[in-house]
This record gives C-alpha cells, structure tokens and sequence, in this order.
C-alpha cells in the first residue's frame, strides 16, 4: 500500500522541486546582512519596480523582507495561474513589467551524468544563473530586464546550493529515489529529493523566528567560505550528492538525519555568504551593512 501511494505520489509529483520556502528565506535573510547600504538601495529600488512587489510585503513590511519573500519567487510562479508551462501549455497573457509568464521550471537544476560530465536532460540552472547574474551587472542591460533577473538571482544562488539540484539525472536528482523517515509521522514516504529541500527549515520560516534562525546559523559560521565560482559552487554539490545524500537502505536513521542536517544547514550558509558578496559585487560597497534595516 505504501509502495502504491509512493508510486502514486512519483508519478504527480513534479520532479526537481527546490529548496523549501523556508530554506530560501534563510539564504535571503543571510545575503541581506552582507549588503552595504548603497548595495541595499539599489536593489530595493529594483524589487520595488518588480509587479509582485506588494505580495511580497503582504505580511512583513519592509526592504528586508521584501528581499526575502522575492527569494521564492521563482517557486511561487509554478502555482500561479498567471503562469504556463513552457513546454506543455500555451502562453498566458503578459504582465506589465516582466519579460515572459513562463515558469522555467529547468532553470532550477542540471543534472549530470553519474561520471559528472556535462549536463544531461532539461535542467539548464548551470547556464541560467550566469546570465542572469550578468544582466544584473551589465550597465546596457533595461531596467526591466533587471527587474526579470534579481528575483532569479537570488533563488538560484541558493539552489545551487542544494545537493541534489546538481544530481544525476540516472534518478533525476533523487525524485525517483524513494526514502523512509519514520520521525515525519505525517508523512514518513517521500522522495529523496523531497527530503533534502525539507531539511533546513520549515516551508513557512518567516518574521522573527526567521532572524533567529539566520543568526543561529551564522554564529556557527562566522567567517565567509571562499567564494569561488558557478562551477565550484556545482561541483560542490554535485560531489555532495554523490558521497553524502544517500541513506543507505533507502533508511533516514538519526545519524542520517543529523549528518544531513550540518551539511545542508552549512550549504544554506555558504549560499548567504555567496550570494551577499555577488550581490556586493554587482550593486556596489564593500562594507558589510550593520543591523537589519
Ligand atoms: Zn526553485
């Protein structure tokens, strides 16, 4: 019956989700606190431009959580009726201010082959994220095409960073890859894949407990990783992937559980840092902003 109700759930399932709302709040949230206050202007001028703006200030106010809340962005659009599959559905109406209304759903992975060659399959995360991130930073590139991109940029750091979004395309990054957790009493079958977007936080991680949860992370990583490149950033994951993100057995145990949880709280981590400093890069300032404006 399990195995049935599993099955049922591979076969509805879209495959490649990302990491949880909650884990992309935490990686926003850490990025924000390396921003220089020209840097946080800048960009808070963008995202107010962006039409989804006042969605993203529905509940928490401010250019901080505006930040944060357009780190889902890229998510939120596959449940949005304003958008289409690209390669299933006719497109939907435009919407002033943004380039297209398709939802992308391959910019947030790339699979490789289980050698780590190249790409294989749909996922095209390993040449999206390039160039997005050179629209932000190109002086000739229009407003709105920067408006289109930083949303974009700031997920796709963070999903970069998920082990599995750099998988292998044999189990498509884990969704085809069936676990058992018996600590999730709710639901204890599920994908691998599933599992590792789950591990840093609870999906609706928000407010307060969001900004403790960022400092406690932060406080067990003071210092930045290094912050090498697109290519690195992936191969880390990808060897990630391959050595460490799959339960033997097909069995989360506690000791599972607990090694996954530091790697995949320490790859949200490095995410923040990366992100905060490409960011820097890009909009400008080279000291760290103090406080949480
Ligand atoms: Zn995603």
């Amino acid at each position: 019956m399990l195995r049935a109700i599993l099955l049922l759930l591979l076969v509805t399932a879209s495959p490649a989700w990302a990491w949880n709302s909650g884990a992309h709040r935490l990686i926003a949230h850490i990025a924000w606190q390396q921003l220089s206050p020209s840097a946080k202007s800048a960009i808070s001028s963008l995202l107010l431009a962006h039409p989804d703006y006042d969605r993203w200030t529905e509940h928490h106010q401010g250019k901080q959580f505006a930040f944060v809340e357009a780190s889902t962005w890229p998510d939120d659009i596959r449940q949005d009726a304003r958008f289409y599959e690209e390669f299933a559905d006719p497109p939907t109406p435009s919407i002033a201010g943004l380039a297209t209304t398709a939802r992308h759903r391959n910019w947030h992975y790339t699979d490789r082959q289980l050698d780590g060659s190249p790409r294989e399959g749909k996922g095209s995360l390993d040449t999206e994220l390039p160039r997005l991130v050179a629209i932000l930073a190109d002086s000739s590139a229009s407003r709105s095409q920067k408006v289109y991109a930083l949303p974009w940029v700031i997920h796709l750091v963070g999903e970069m960073h998920q082990p599995l979004h750099i998988g292998s395309n044999h189990d498509k990054g884990g969704n085809l890859f069936e676990v058992e957790d018996f600590a999730d009493q709710r639901q204890p079958a599920k994908t691998l894949h599933r599992w590792w977007d789950d591990l840093p936080a609870a999906p609706w991680l928000n407010g307060k407990a969001l900004e403790n949860s960022a400092q406690r992370l932060l406080a067990q990583t003071p210092h930045a990783p290094a912050q090498g490149n697109f290519e690195l950033w992936q191969q880390e994951s990808f060897e990630i992937a391959r050595a460490h993100a799959y339960p033997p057995g097909r069995m989360i145990t506690p000791e599972f559980r607990t090694q996954a949880k530091t790697i995949a709280n320490r790859r949200v981590v490095e995410a923040g840092y990366r992100l905060g400093s490409l960011l820097r890069a890009i909009f400008g300032g080279v000291s760290r902003g103090t406080g949480s404006e």
